[in-house]
């Protein structure tokens, strides 16, 4: 909706929506009622939105939502005590909301999805932080051997590997998360790029 006024917002409607909806929500009068229009957020009773609900559904719908399990990828990401920021992008990452190429292209966003620094994967959350070989080597320089995870989902992968991790090598892992998204945005959006050893240097 455009602020201010009662019209919806063509641009971000088409970018946000499929076909089906976008229709569905365009059927919606807005000029018919003299009511005063207000977002409701159904997942709070107050209808005001909180980062909390928004949280507490999209792991509700993911079927991993289980406030009693302390084991769960969840609860170990918020007990590791690794700078805010970082802990911010691995949770972006397992919640699968970090804007890789591929992820835009889900939203139907026209871009070529080849990884930006070995041009020969598709740029999936795994591949930039895991199997890329730029990335790879990053983990070796770790210690982290990724073959000896699941390589199958990045949350599969980073379970088993902070399962295996003393504290403060979890905190590596996850600042080295970090560092090498924050490295192929620099690549992407500023055409700077890093190298393994500086990337492996801002996670230590
Ligand atoms: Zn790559």
């Amino acid at each position: 909706m455009k602020i201010g006024i009662k019209e919806w917002d063509l641009d971000i409607i088409k970018d946000v929506f499929n076909d089906r909806d976008q229709k569905l929500i365009l059927d919606i009068d807005m000029q018919d009622s003299g009511d005063e229009y207000m977002l409701y957020w159904k997942h709070e009773n107050s209808g005001l939105y909180s980062v909390k609900s928004a949280y507490r559904w999209i792991q509700f719908n993911k079927g991993r939502w289980c406030i009693e399990d302390k084991a769960s990828i969840w609860a170990k990401l918020w007990s590791i005590k690794a700078p805010p920021k970082t802990l911010n992008v691995v949770w972006r990452a397992l919640s699968k909301c970090l804007p890789t190429l591929v992820q835009l292209q889900i939203k139907r966003v026209q871009i070529e999805a080849l990884c930006p620094v070995c041009h020969v994967d598709s740029k999936t959350i795994l591949h930039i932080l895991v199997t890329c070989e730029f990335a790879q080597h990053c983990w070796d320089i770790l210690g982290i051997d990724i073959q000896r995870f699941k390589l199958t989902d990045f949350i599969d992968w980073l379970t088993e590997v902070l399962s295996t991790c003393n504290l403060k090598k979890q905190v590596e892992c996850i600042t080295l998360c970090w560092a090498l998204w924050r490295a192929q945005n620099d690549l992407v959006w500023n055409q700077r790029s890093s190298t393994v050893n500086k990337t492996v240097a801002a996670a230590k």
